[in-house]
């Protein structure tokens, strides 16, 4: 199974630790939860998404065994063994698009002018960052600083997993 476009994926609620990720890396990224294995199937086929569980069980459903739902079955608890198989599997290209996804609610972040932040982020970094960006969906702000610098860092060190 080989992605030309940037896949969409559905989180199962037992490896929760990669929503965070994949949404870092840019990737529209849901989480379930909570509820029952059809309405995870039925979410991933509502948008075309990739399934990415821990639950052997659901390899068996089959939606998931004909290839209608895509699914990687994670092999690992550990979210970077899961990303360096989520990428194997998949045939995914480290390319990125980090910080384009809020990591709280998955909305798509646009720029926003810094003038228009006054007030409603912290004076401090007001003053000393310029690159802002908003989510339309949850209104959270986000600006480059120390916390993205080191999540560019991870990001870096993720890509060279990924290509091993
Ligand atoms: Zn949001």
């Amino acid at each position: 199974m080989v992605q030309t476009e940037a896949p969409k994926f559905v989180v199962d609620a037992n490896a929760g630790k990669l929503v965070g990720w994949l949404r870092l890396m840019g990737y529209d990224t849901r989480f379930f939860s909570a509820g029952p294995d059809r309405e995870l199937i039925r979410t991933a086929l509502e948008d075309r998404r990739i399934l990415l569980t821990r639950d052997t069980l659901l390899a068996e459903r089959k939606l998931v065994k004909n290839g209608t739902v895509g699914t990687v079955i994670l092999t690992s608890d550990a979210a970077e063994e899961q990303i360096k198989q989520v990428f194997a599997e998949l045939g995914l290209k480290p390319d990125f698009a980090p910080f384009s996804r809020c990591l709280a609610c998955n909305g798509k972040l646009e720029p926003v002018e810094a003038a228009t932040v006054k007030g409603l982020v912290p004076p401090y970094v007001f003053k000393t960052r310029s690159i802002f960006s908003r989510c339309p969906d949850c209104e959270r702000i986000y600006w480059q600083g120390t916390h993205w610098e080191a999540m560019n860092a991870r990001l870096r060190q993720w890509s060279r997993l990924a290509e091993k």
